[in-house]
């Protein structure tokens, strides 16, 4: 016990906003680094929407954007590749200009196969991590995002995200 308070005395308390992706990776050697798609879904929409109500959208696009601005993606090839290894979803970005991105998710970690659909988009959280990453690529210009598809809030095809960079 003694052994164990000692332990506990050098670490020094630190806020959990300040963690970097290098400080979060896991260490799970048995269990891996995945988890299922569905605990996110618990966490992201119920669990959000039930405390937060109807202030949810701004606060996951919030939440995205500090996630797309942590990467450090340097250009959007990067960002694809990230998103995608980071199973976000199927991407496909058709429009890719200095002033507008345009990318388009299948399979979306958040509300694909959600049925029947919500009746709004609820992907805001994926439209804030593309607009936070375009504010890195595009440094000292601001990115808005605004999902105008949704897979599982509005029986679309695919999740759109549209951002614009102003
Ligand atoms: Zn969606």
């Amino acid at each position: 016990m003694a052994q164990q308070n000692d332990v506990l005395k050098k670490i020094t308390p630190r806020n959990p906003a300040d963690l970097a992706l290098a400080n979060l990776m896991p260490r799970r050697p048995t269990m891996g680094p995945d988890v299922p798609v569905v605990l996110w879904r618990v966490l992201r929409l119920v669990s959000l929407h039930d405390i937060l109500g109807d202030e949810t959208p701004a606060i996951a696009y919030l939440m995205g954007k500090r996630l797309g601005a942590m990467l450090g993606a340097k250009t959007i090839e990067e960002l694809h590749e990230q998103l995608t290894r980071m199973k976000i979803g199927r991407l496909d970005l058709s429009v890719n200009t200095p002033d507008a991105v345009h990318l388009a998710i299948g399979e979306c970690l958040t509300c694909d196969g959600i049925t029947p659909p919500i009746g709004r988009a609820i992907c805001q959280l994926e439209a804030g991590v593309i607009a936070g990453a375009l504010e890195t690529i595009y440094p000292g210009r601001k990115a808005a995002g605004e999902e105008t598809k949704c897979i599982g809030g509005l029986g679309d095809d695919v999740c759109l995200i549209e951002c614009r960079i102003i």
